[in-house]
């Protein structure tokens, strides 16, 4: 059990306070009565909120044992960051190699790259150790393995063979540098060498996405079955599913659906057995029947086939950004899906000595950058100041988002930005609140009315 001394520095106090405070509002309970149900002298949560005196382990306890909340709610993230990045450099990764053996053999080398505690990747490079002679998925010098949670996109430095299997066939495809593929989750797959003699090595980016943190928990408690009913299955009429689900959740009848949204009950019929699909118009007339945006009747669909997209580097898209004359980057697209709309992966080559407004680029996404080839490659970035390193091959960098960057130099990055917990519903939520409404969800750590009245 972490004590009291592992609450964190003054910028983890505020946050705890802040979360203990909103929990508090969100519970109507003012100091005095917080006090109470935490067993704490009187005034002591306002201190506790006013940073006069420190949160501790005991008494995020009293709080989750006398309030409905878990102790992970009550609980802030800690920042990593040093002014907003992770610079793992290369020699750090070199450090962190580990040879992972299969059926007793070495198979891989792992390093791993940067990683923080505010984005879920999880990238590592991975050495091949296995040479075979062919690409037969059957070669019994493969092992595989089980698949994982995360998402992966893999970049491929030299001759690689790649590995996947889905519904039970195994399948293999030869790879070389610059080639991607991007796999969904729990697909058994594997990577071999063709060629002793030449490096032979991945970027495993595994990313948790949407799928970690806050829905995995969720589902662990309502179990195996309600994971199967809540799957939007592709097999089937994807609109079916969302229609019959949102009639659901309104205690709506299909006949009372017909009506609000001005169509015939047969064919409102027809739409939840999927036997037909809605024009633009029908569709606006059953989002506003539901009194729900049209984008919550548009299904999200792969383009995965037999679980993974491929990007070839021989017919990537490859295009330049910021003017024709003075292009800040050649940005080449990698393999991705559009299951994933905010996971971006490109192999960026910068084109600018030093740092013009073309070249700074923000994003909303978490973003990691791993340094495939070095030659006066610089990274820039704004935190509360302009800061600059030099990066070589092999080191990595995690951005939060937001953070203002820009690369300059040549050399060759591979980035991936993912999106983060701050998703388009909390984004449309965000600019919906009233006036203030943003820092206060922030940072909050105000009783939600004036003990002196107003
Ligand atoms: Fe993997």
């Amino acid at each position: 059990m972490p004590d009291a001394d592992m609450l964190g520095d003054h910028a983890v106090q505020m946050r705890l306070a802040a979360l203990l405070r909103s929990t508090a509002n969100d519970l109507k309970r003012p100091d005095e009565y917080a006090d109470t149900d935490l067993g704490l002298p009187p005034g002591t949560f306002a201190r506790l909120i006013n940073g006069t005196e420190p949160i501790t382990w005991p008494v995020l306890v009293a709080a989750a044992t006398a309030w409905p909340v878990n102790l992970r709610d009550l609980l802030p993230l800690q920042d990593d960051t040093d002014r907003d990045v992770r610079i793992f450099r290369a020699a750090e990764s070199a450090a962190s190699s580990r040879i992972l053996d299969r059926a007793g053999r070495p198979y891989y080398e792992y390093r791993d790259t940067v990683m923080s505690r505010l984005g879920s990747f999880r990238p590592e490079w991975i050495r091949m150790l296995c040479t075979v002679a062919d690409n037969e998925p059957g070669n019994p010098a493969v092992q595989w393995n089980r698949g994982h949670l995360l998402y992966q996109l893999t970049y491929v430095v030299g001759p690689v063979n790649y590995y996947y299997s889905w519904d039970g066939t195994r399948r293999c495809i030869p790879m070389r540098t610059g080639d991607s593929v991007f796999g969904l989750p729990y697909a058994p797959h594997s990577f071999t060498s063709r060629d002793a003699d030449e490096p032979a090595y991945i970027l495993a980016l595994t990313y948790g996405g949407d799928l970690t943190g806050d829905p995995q928990r969720e589902l662990a408690v309502l179990g195996e079955q309600a994971a199967h009913d809540l799957a939007y299955h592709p097999d089937g009429h994807l609109l079916a599913q969302q229609l019959t689900s949102l009639l659901h959740a309104k205690l709506l009848s299909p006949a009372e659906l017909a009506d609000r949204a001005g169509l015939d009950p047969r064919r409102v019929e027809a739409l939840l057995f999927g036997k037909v699909s809605p024009p633009p118009t029908e569709l606006a007339q059953l989002a506003a029947g539901l009194r729900v945006n049209v984008r919550e009747l548009m299904p999200v669909t792969s383009a995965t086939t037999q679980g993974i997209s491929v990007q070839f580097a021989a017919d990537a898209r490859r295009w330049r950004t910021g003017g024709d004359d003075a292009a800040a980057y050649e940005v080449t697209e990698l393999a991705g899906d559009p299951l994933h709309p905010h996971t971006t992966a490109v192999d960026v080559r910068p084109l600018l000595p030093e740092p013009n407004d073309a070249a700074w680029t923000r994003t909303y996404q978490h973003q990691y950058v791993y340094v495939l080839e070095a030659d006066g490659t610089r990274m820039s970035w704004d935190s509360g100041g302009r800061h600059q390193v030099e990066l070589q091959v092999g080191d990595s960098v995690y951005l939060k988002p937001q953070v203002p960057v820009a690369f300059t130099g040549n050399g060759r990055l591979l980035i991936l930005r993912i999106g983060g917990a701050v998703r388009a519903d909390v984004r449309f939520a965000l600019g919906h609140m009233a006036s203030g409404g943003q820092d206060r969800y922030v940072r909050d750590t105000q009783l939600w009315y004036s003990n002196e009245g107003k």
